[in-house]
């Protein structure tokens, strides 16, 4: 049988604007999650006084997060449709949610980001968290798009609003760095579920004629993806499998392919170990490749060699340990030497930076200004960071630098020492 495509995308947005609701939607309507869960939320919410968020916790794990009223961190969701198989990959609502966004988005193919169409909610987004995710995305690599223009029903499902947030958004986006052909825009209603899987009536808007979410979501290709390069795969998950596999990895096999017998090398340990076994959706396989998200079974190495965030590559050509680099900032925040915690996916580490190298032409990338003091945010610059301790990375890795819970800048590497 022919294997489906297999596609990631994150979930960004301002907080408030319907992404748990929206996620929580689509489950339902493809039958992911049943009738009975969906009934059982909604009496629980009810009984709360909280109705509406009965979908929204669908995404949920605990009832103690349900009692505040909350959506919080949900593991890595599957679902498929007859075309492909999804994997969401990132946890809306969480109060904290960056750090896990980032690392969704190092391995996402695309986004779905997610905007209260409302009077007043798009804007106050604009000022909040819109933009900040769109260009964190952006710098972790996702060239793709999806906008979820949601609360249609509260903006009485008029043209007008969705075209005047359309432009606005088009114009910031492009100036971002996304190609007008990489983004498309959905008017919807998470909560009522029109043009989620179903379209909505004519009655509603007779002027769209366009996708659904979910035909969108079908309809993009996974990015390029770099097969014929070394294997690297970042270790999402570590777990005791049994008797028969004693000890299993998991997680998105981002560049390179393995198979069955071969031999990897797990850094920063610089571990060997022997592929056992394979499976791919759940499935046992003889080999992956990059874009599949992977279980490894591993023979030969101790279960202390392997923690989430490091990074299983070929052993002809593993990546480096890496204690200083110099990379290609995007600020959100004033930038100048000062002190960070590195992240690179689910691995991060403390750091400062210690050279202010030059301010770049956003476009060109060319030297504007030698040796700033301090960068403006929204500005490019190149930086030099060093690191605590050595972690694997590689140019053209991607990097995010936070301070204090604050998302400093997003940066490529440019060179690792
Ligand atoms: P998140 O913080 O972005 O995950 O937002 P939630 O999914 O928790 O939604 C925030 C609030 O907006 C909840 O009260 C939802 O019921 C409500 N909401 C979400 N989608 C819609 C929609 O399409 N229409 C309306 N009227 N309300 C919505």
């Amino acid at each position: 049988s022919k294997r489906k495509d297999a596609a990631s995308f994150v979930v960004i947005g301002h907080v408030d604007h319907g992404k748990s609701t929206l996620m929580g939607r689509l489950l339902y309507d493809l039958k992911v999650i049943d009738q009975r869960s969906i009934d059982k939320l909604r009496k629980e919410a009810t009984n709360i006084g909280k109705s509406s968020f009965a979908l929204a916790w669908v995404m949920d794990s605990t009832s103690e997060e349900r009692e505040r009223g909350v959506t919080v961190d949900i593991a890595t969701n599957y679902f498929e449709t007859e075309k492909t198989k999804f994997t969401i990959l990132d946890a809306p609502g969480h109060r904290d949610f960056i750090p896990n966004m980032i690392a969704g988005a190092s391995q996402a193919d695309f986004a779905v980001l997610v905007i209260d169409a409302s009077t007043n909610s798009f804007e106050s987004g604009l000022r909040g968290q819109t933009k900040e995710h769109a260009l964190l995305v952006r710098s972790m690599g996702v060239q793709r798009l999806i906008i979820a223009v949601n609360k249609m029903d509260l903006a009485g499902w008029s043209q007008d609003r969705f075209i005047e947030i359309e432009q606005q958004m088009s114009a910031f986006l492009t100036s971002a760095g996304f190609q007008a052909k990489n983004i498309t825009f959905i008017p919807c209603a998470g909560l009522t579920g029109e043009n989620i899987v179903r379209k909505v009536t004519k009655d509603k808007m007779p002027w769209y004629t366009g996708h659904t979410l979910v035909e969108e979501l079908e309809g993009s290709e996974p990015a390029k993806r770099a097969i014929e390069q070394p294997l690297r795969l970042s270790i999402a998950d570590v777990f005791r499998g049994g008797i028969t596999n004693p000890l299993s990895v998991s997680g998105r096999v981002d560049a390179g392919s393995l198979q069955v017998g071969e031999q990897i090398i797990a850094m920063p340990s610089g571990e060997k170990a022997h592929i056992k076994g394979i499976e791919v959706d759940q499935e046992p396989a003889e080999w992956a490749v990059a874009g599949q998200i992977a279980t490894l079974h591993l023979t030969g190495i101790d279960e202390a060699h392997l923690r989430i965030g490091d990074i299983i590559c070929s052993s002809a050509n593993p990546i480096k340990n890496t204690k200083a680099f110099t990379t290609k900032l995007l600020a959100f925040e004033h930038v100048m030497p000062m002190y960070v915690d590195v992240h690179r996916g689910r691995l991060h580490v403390p750091g400062k930076i210690t050279q202010m190298l030059a301010v770049l032409d956003k476009s060109s990338g060319e030297v504007t200004k030698k040796k700033p003091r301090v960068v403006q945010p929204g500005s490019v610059a190149r930086v030099r960071v060093e690191l605590e301790t050595a972690i694997p990375l590689e140019a053209p890795g991607r990097i995010v630098l936070r301070n204090q819970g604050q998302t400093v800048a997003a940066g490529l590497l440019e060179s690792a020492e």
